[in-house]
């Protein structure tokens, strides 16, 4: 079944100003968007304000996943709408394991939880992770790349309808951006998933092949366009985009 997240003349502030400006985006299942623009751009309150994060205000607009509202629920019940939330320090939040968490993700998804440990073991072999990390008391051990695929393995696990990830690859050495990106790549042709890929560069773009490109700049979609577009960015940089925002 296709699903449409949709993100219409959507306005928030944070600590009181104003810093997206109406931003109206549509993403269906199977879509890879990007969305880049140089820092301060709003690019990751975007992604704060559609993913439920505390501290952001909606000043005006909707986000709503086949046409329900996203904006009036809990980060949690975004999540079983079908939104994916990156667990990105699950082990500091109780204690409790990822493969635990998951186990209860599926549970209230109406799916069978005993299915998962054998999925987490697939994924991880499949992303390169070594499994016994899973089991760490505490995930603070990991290392950039080692969260990354963590986060990762879950989306591929927990099967979201929308994924929204944010700098994916910030801070990650060229072979866990490959497999993570691909990883993501894969996911939209096997269960259909669809990204909103915030990124800077050009790079995990030539994994991660988007179907449309937005350049965001001081809070607003100053232009879209196809993956030539990243390819232009990373040629002329965002000033000649920033101008006209
Ligand atoms: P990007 O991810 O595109 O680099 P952000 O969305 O992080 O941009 O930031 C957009 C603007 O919002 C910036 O001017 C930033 O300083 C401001 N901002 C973000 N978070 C906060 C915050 N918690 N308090 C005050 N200002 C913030
Ligand atoms: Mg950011």
């Amino acid at each position: 079944m296709s699903s449409v997240l949709e993100i219409k003349g959507l306005r928030a502030a944070v600590a009181g100003k104003e810093i997206l400006h109406g931003i109206d985006l549509r993403i269906a299942s199977g879509e890879v968007h990007a969305v880049m623009g140089p820092n301060g751009a709003g690019k990751s309150t975007l992604s704060s304000v559609v993913m439920g994060k505390p501290g952001y205000e909606v000043l005006g607009g909707t986000v709503t996943l086949d046409g329900a509202d996203l904006l009036s629920l809990e980060p949690w019940e975004r999540a079983q709408a079908g939104l994916f939330l990156g667990m990105q320090y699950p082990t500091e939040v109780g204690g409790v394991g990822v493969v635990d968490l998951l186990m209860e993700a599926a549970r209230s998804a109406g799916r069978d939880p005993s299915a998962v440990p054998a999925a987490v073991a697939a994924e991880a072999e499949r992303i390169g992770l070594d499994v016994k990390l899973l089991l760490r008391s505490l995930n603070v051990d990991l290392s950039g790349g080692e969260k990354k695929r963590n986060e990762t393995l879950q989306l591929a696990v927990l099967r979201p309808k929308f994924a929204i990830l944010d700098e994916i690859d910030s801070g990650l050495d060229i072979d866990a951006l490959r497999a993570v990106a691909q990883r993501v790549e894969a996911a939209t042709e096997e269960f259909g998933l669809g990204v909103l890929a915030i990124t800077h560069y050009h790079r995990l773009l030539e994994e991660l092949r988007p179907d449309v490109v937005h350049i965001l700049a001081r809070g607003v979609i100053v232009t879209s366009g196809g993956p030539e577009l990243a390819e232009q960015v990373e040629v002329d940089g965002y000033a000649a985009f920033a101008a006209t925002g």
